[in-house]
């Protein structure tokens, strides 16, 4: 697939060449990846050392050099990262339902517990690692993006729900997705204003969002970015109680600046110590080598005096 500046875009088995076009139209210049997994159990999560083992030090250097510098994925100063230290510690969801289907009370309950936890299981690797101050992060869903208020079914008083919308442009091309996309507030979204520090929110910081969890029916993978994480509306309401989510974690480490491997060019030369969840289809779980390239990114970007002063 063709990489453009300041876009990653890749492929796997089963992304369909739509699903490329309004990664595009959509996110314009955010980075943002786009691919299907498959399901591969694998390797479980380290927490012990703090300074990375030699066996993970090759790989990890040399993505960050030859993939994440080269690329600028961290560059954006909307990072997951810098979400949550703006956030001073939370982060805030809108959860953009472009489905027909209806949401119980139950479901939207589950729905913020899973990205908790999704958030999480991230967030724990860089728990006492290299100045990172968040041991627990606060995920909270502040609003509902939807095509019809009614599809927020016994909606409580403090909900908020969302029912502008636009028109998907991947609905011109495949005729399964649903051309009305819902939106919530610019007013509201950090991705429209993290580039002005005196901005402030409507009702305040806590009133704000950080990012999407996109649902799309018919949406064939996955895709992920500083923007939210998008996938099928169905996969969504099938892993609301999972513990680890495969695509929507998969989909967050792009939020933290990690690239895909699809190509053999985009992988180490010397190959991956462990598997990665960020290799399609070659773990289904946050990896060890997971762990290292997440942590190893924190201590980069954290490099720079400017960014991370908000606590
Ligand atoms: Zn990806």
């Amino acid at each position: 697939m063709p990489k453009k500046k300041g876009m990653m875009m890749a492929s796997f088995s089963l992304v369909v060449a739509a699903s490329l076009l309004v990664g595009g139209a959509n996110v314009g210049a955010v980075a943002s990846n786009l691919e299907s997994t498959s399901e591969i159990e694998s390797t479980s999560v380290s927490l012990a050392a703090t300074d990375i083992p030699a066996k993970f030090k090759p790989s990890v250097e040399w993505v960050w050099k030859n993939r994440i510098v080269k690329e600028g994925s961290t560059n954006r100063k909307n990072l997951i990262f810098d979400q949550i230290y703006a956030g001073k510690g939370t982060l805030n969801y809108v959860v953009r339902w472009q489905s027909p289907k209806n949401l119980t009370l139950q479901q939207r309950k589950d729905m913020a517990s899973m990205l908790s936890r999704q958030v999480n299981n991230w967030n724990k690797q860089l728990k006492g690692y290299d100045g990172w101050p968040y041991d627990n992060i606060t995920v909270k869903i502040v609003g509902w993006a939807v095509a019809n208020p009614s599809q927020i079914l016994n909606k409580q008083s403090n909900e908020n729900v969302y029912t502008d919308a636009i028109t998907d442009d991947l609905s011109k091309t495949n005729p399964n997705i649903p051309a009305k996309l819902p939106v919530a507030p610019d007013a509201l979204s950090r991705f429209e204003h993290f580039t002005d520090p005196n901005y402030t929110y409507p009702g305040g910081l806590d009133k704000r969002f950080d990012m999407y969890l996109w649902g799309t029916a018919n949406f064939q993978g996955g895709a992920g970015g500083d923007w939210g994480q998008r996938m099928s509306d169905d996969y969504i309401l099938s892993t609301l109680n999972s513990d680890e989510v495969h695509i929507t974690e998969h989909e967050m480490g792009h939020g933290f600046g990690l690239p895909d491997f699809y190509e053999e060019s985009d992988r180490p030369p010397g190959g991956f110590p462990t598997p990665t969840i960020m290799w399609a289809g070659n773990s289904s779980k946050i990896t060890e080598w997971d762990t290292w390239m997440l942590r190893y990114t924190w201590s980069q970007v954290k490099k720079d005096p400017s960014r991370f002063l908000a606590r």
